[in-house]
């Protein structure tokens, strides 16, 4: 099954963009994912194919319509009820890895890229529009967002990265960072791999990643290391 990628932007031109190299690029030429795009000055009905009005109640910048966004996100839905629709917004519900696996593992995507100061509300409330943002921080525009939350996925479609890794040994997969990684050359600048690594013996490696990913969590995320209970090694969890 291709997972069906549809984005909604007035800068279709940034597309597929870096999703066109590497592991993306390669499992799009091989088709196992798609891209389309729309153009939502497409669905403008004005000789200027205007988007955008100004903020009532005043203040600065533009604010995009929903006259004509409705156009344009009703195509998306009555084509492809099948596939979710995301709104791009720092406004929205934080993306997680779960959420980003559970896309994955469905028909698609289609995302609506915001721009200026965003988009008139009343465009969410009669629609299945999830609202998602990727982090605490403010783009100029919903292109980079939509890029970003594509290639999250794209990795995790089946077959994109090969059947010797399924991406589940990653970061925020198990609720805790991933622990450190290490390469040759085994001596640099003065610094050894840590010689647990260098053992061969995996039960001791297992318990040492364990161990370092659970510290790491605490130590650089205690928002993620409350949430996956602050057990330590060998602690059931919720333990303290
Ligand atoms: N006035 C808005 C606010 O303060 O919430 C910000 C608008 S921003 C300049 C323009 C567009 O960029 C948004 O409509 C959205 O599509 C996108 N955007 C910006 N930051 C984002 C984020 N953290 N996550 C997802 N989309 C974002």
């Amino acid at each position: 099954m291709t997972f069906a990628a549809i984005v909604l932007t007035l800068y279709p031109e940034m597309f597929p963009g870096p999703l066109g190299h590497s592991l993306a690029g390669r499992a799009l030429a091989e088709g196992l994912w798609s891209l389309e795009t729309l153009q939502i000055r497409d669905f403008a009905t004005d000789k200027h194919r205007s988007v955008d009005d100004t903020p009532a109640g005043g203040g600065a910048g533009m604010v995009m319509r929903a006259d004509v966004l409705s156009r344009a996100v009703d195509d998306v839905l009555t084509r492809r009820p099948d596939v979710p629709l995301l709104a791009m917004t720092p406004r929205g519900v934080p993306l997680t890895q779960p959420r980003v696996r559970a896309l994955a593992a469905g028909p698609g995507v289609s995302i609506l890229c915001g721009r200026f100061e965003g988009i008139d509300e009343r465009l969410f409330e009669g629609r299945p529009i999830e609202q998602v943002s990727i982090g605490d921080y403010v783009l100029s525009g919903g292109e980079m967002a939509a890029l970003t939350l594509l290639d999250a996925c794209i990795r995790l479609v089946p077959g994109v990265m090969g059947a010797a890794s399924s991406g589940t040994e990653e970061s925020f997969e198990s609720g805790l960072l991933e622990y450190p990684q290490y390469t040759r050359p085994n001596d640099w600048e003065g610094r050894t791999i840590p010689e647990v690594l260098r053992s061969g013996d995996h039960a001791r490696i297992g318990a040492w990643r364990q161990s370092r990913a659970e510290t790491d969590t605490r130590l650089r995320r205690p928002d993620l290391w409350e949430r996956h209970g602050g057990a330590r090694v060998g602690e059931p969890s919720g333990a303290r």
